[in-house]
């Protein structure tokens, strides 16, 4: 199908070190604890945008980073908050883990918004840490990573307008006119098939995509060729634009061809077979009697269909149909129906906060978490020991070592830091 895709990286921000410091006042000796809290980090937003239709800016910009806190400061300052990113993708953009393939969000609304990476939290300057029996808290915590996750975009791109028709009817021709107006999507890639994709730019913010849909024979609705999953494209555009070889110089009937493919559409799908369809008898050139051109648009009128006669040769008569497309396409919303998933759900990297190794008789404890818990207190102070210890034991560290059976006066090492197990 035509899927567009692209793959980046995405980091919210750290959170900001709480900060140590105490007051410092003359003729006082030891001031109470002010060190402020660090500032939260910035998260990475997604949001769906209307006016994007491509995913063709992440082709560029593999890489996202949020802003970090600030450090908290001494005289109970916070640090300040880090800036979220805002990352805009077209509506429908599906984002997922790249390492499981997990559904992480599905966006679906203009300008609905989801947290894909959470910025850390700041950690708590060590004001907080003084109690009755500890006035001189030596420690703050340390603020918490953001988060980072690789992932993967993926659009179906949809064309506001499907050009259908049998084949030698003019689609590729009237697409090429299409696609000589400014702008054309520049090396534009995409994963699978290449579509025929123009765009069309009417004026300032007024565009409409087109796709090629060369694949629309007899028998497409039971799978044969290309058809089928052309078919399945269509489905999710707005209108078709049916194109129609009036001059016959393929010795071909205009009428029973329409009929024929109409066919083809209900055989496939009444989504497919109800939506707008436009006729445009192409070839007008070759047609040198007027009331072929006159009688076809009457038969089809009466039918109730809009009709216009061009030459995608010549280009005449295709700029009133493209003026007039835009109009319906800008008056159509987007179909998003169709899409598969729509629930949104946060996937949660099953991250493992640490490990424990035993070597000759030392347990030690490894992972980035008990590292930065660690590099945040000072060990010559008995009260952040303390608190360590009572994180290790909330975090399930200490019941971790209780199952591998560590027995009293076991030592244990985290990084350089080696201490006495005590029960
Ligand atoms: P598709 O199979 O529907 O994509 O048809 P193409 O665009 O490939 O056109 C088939 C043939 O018809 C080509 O030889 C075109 O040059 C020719 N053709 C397309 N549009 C016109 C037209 O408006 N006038 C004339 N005279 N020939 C056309
Ligand atoms: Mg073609």
């Amino acid at each position: 199908m035509f899927i567009d895709s692209a793959h980046i990286y995405i980091k919210a921000g750290d959170g900001g070190d709480g900060s140590v410091s105490f007051r410092r006042e003359k003729y006082v000796a030891n001031g109470g604890p002010d060190g402020g809290d660090g500032g939260k980090g910035g998260n990475i937003v997604f949001q769906a945008d209307n006016n994007l239709r491509t995913l063709v800016d992440f082709k560029y910009k593999r890489k996202y980073v949020a802003d970090s806190g600030q450090k908290g400061s001494g005289a109970n300052c916070s640090g300040r908050n880090g800036k979220d990113t805002i990352i805009k993708v077209p509506r429908g953009t599906i984002i997922r883990d790249s390492a499981s393939k997990g559904l992480i969000a599905d966006l679906i609304e203009n300008k609905q918004e989801i947290i894909i990476a959470k910025g850390g939290k700041g950690g708590k300057g060590n004001q907080h840490f003084a109690t009755a029996t500890r006035q001189i808290p030596t420690f703050a915590r340390a603020g918490i990573e953001g988060e980072e996750v690789e992932v993967d975009l993926e659009l179906k791109v949809l064309a506001d307008v499907g050009l259908i028709g049998m084949p030698n009817v003019g689609k590729s021709t009237l697409l090429s006119i299409i696609s000589k107006a400014k702008p054309k999507i520049a090396n534009y890639h995409f994963t699978t098939l290449q579509p025929n994709l123009g765009v069309v730019k009417i004026g300032e913010g007024t565009s409409f995509t087109v796709a090629d849909i060369p694949g629309l024979i007899e028998g497409a609705h039971e799978g044969l060729g290309l058809g089928h999953e052309f078919l399945k494209h269509i489905e999710r555009t707005k209108i078709l634009v049916h194109l129609i070889d009036l001059s016959g110089s393929e010795g071909r009937d205009p009428i029973e061809d329409f009929e024929k493919i109409n066919l083809e559409l209900e055989q496939y799908s009444e989504k497919l077979s109800g939506k707008l369809q436009i006729i445009v008898a192409n070839k007008t050139d070759l047609i040198y009697d007027n009331d072929i051109i006159d009688g076809f648009t009457k038969e089809m009128k009466n039918k109730g269909y809009e009709v216009f006669a061009i030459s995608a040769a010549t280009t005449k008569g295709v700029n009133e149909l493209f003026n007039r497309v835009s109009e319906i396409v800008d008056s159509i919303e987007d179909d998003f129906s169709l899409e598969e998933v729509h629930e949104v759900k946060y996937i949660k990297k099953d991250e493992k906060l640490f490990t424990i190794k035993k070597e000759n008789r030392i347990y030690i404890i490894e992972g980035q978490w008990v590292k930065r818990i660690f590099k945040s207190i000072n060990t010559d102070s008995y009260d952040a020991l303390k608190y360590f210890q009572r994180v290790l034991k909330q975090k399930g560290v200490i019941s971790e070592l209780e199952k591998m059976g560590i027995e009293e006066n076991e030592t244990v090492k985290i990084e350089d830091f080696e201490f006495d197990y005590i029960k």
